[in-house]
């Protein structure tokens, strides 16, 4: 079945991760994609490896500039975008003593600043569109407390998420957050952070990490017109971390 036929879908950090995977299940829906990321050989290399319905761009998600040009050359070579989603992300598991401020500002820009960037000049298509759908991934850590810096971005792009669906609305722009638990990707193989989630997966009431291909169900959904209806909403997929415990 081609739930997003014909639809033109940019995704953030898409070169490995999440963002790979959702990618592939896009594509897979009929959708035109273009991916974006800071790991140009990468990014190069996956689009090359998923077909000529993908574009690569390298992006800086915390560039203005790079915004701008995503933007421009999505539209120049597909002529409309449909859904955005914001996927780049970083991770680091420190104590707030050994946070440096140019370690804050680096999360902030690239989790947070990013999101409002995308919205921003998306949005304008979408506007003239009177159409669209915006998908930002915050985390189960934007519902919950977690790592200084993480929690803090993921926090502000649920908030950001309320924020652009209640001034979206009247364009028929839809604008949801999504927040994972653990989900098996290389964010999770950096030191620090794996033995975390060693110990961490006991804790999870479905006892196991997820799959990518978990999440990007939900994307398809929220990408689809079949989420006509939902918008400033959250989308918990945790294994039940933060509904039951
Ligand atoms: P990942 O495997 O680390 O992939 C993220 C991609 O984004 C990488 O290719 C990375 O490139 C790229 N990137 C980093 N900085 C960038 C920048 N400034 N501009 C553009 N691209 C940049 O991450 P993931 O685990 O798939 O996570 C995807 C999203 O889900 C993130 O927002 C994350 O916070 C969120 N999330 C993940 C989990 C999880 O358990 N994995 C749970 C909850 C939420 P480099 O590797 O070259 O830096």
């Amino acid at each position: 079945m081609e739930r997003l036929k014909d639809k033109v879908i940019i995704i953030t950090g898409a070169a490995q991760g999440m963002g790979k995977v959702h990618a592939e299940k896009i594509l897979a829906e009929g959708a035109k994609v273009v991916i974006t990321d800071i790991n140009e050989e990468l990014g190069q290399t996956v689009a090359k490896e998923l077909g000529d319905q993908v574009l690569f761009i390298k992006q800086d998600v915390s560039s203005e500039a790079d915004w701008k040009n995503v933007v421009e050359t999505t539209m120049s070579k597909f002529g409309r975008i449909d859904v955005l989603v914001n996927n780049a992300g970083i991770t680091y598991n420190k104590k707030m003593s050994d946070v440096s401020l140019d370690d804050y500002m680096k999360i902030v820009n690239i989790n947070q600043v990013s999101v409002f960037l995308g919205m921003k000049y998306v949005s304008e298509i979408m506007k003239e569109q009177k159409n669209g759908s915006i998908i930002n991934i915050s985390s189960m850590n934007g519902l919950v407390g977690g790592a200084i810096g993480y929690t803090d971005t993921k926090f502000a792009v649920r908030g950001m998420t309320k924020a652009a669906a209640h001034e979206l609305s009247p364009f028929n722009i839809k604008v949801n957050s999504v927040h994972p638990g653990v989900i098996h990707t290389p964010m999770l193989e950096q030191p620090g952070v794996k033995e975390a989630v060693e110990k961490f997966k006991e804790t999870i009431p479905m006892r196991r990490v997820a799959q990518a291909e978990e999440v990007s169900n939900l994307i398809i959904f929220l990408a689809s017109d079949e989420a006509s209806y939902s918008t400033g909403s959250e989308f918990v997929i945790d294994g039940g971390i933060t509904g039951t415990v």
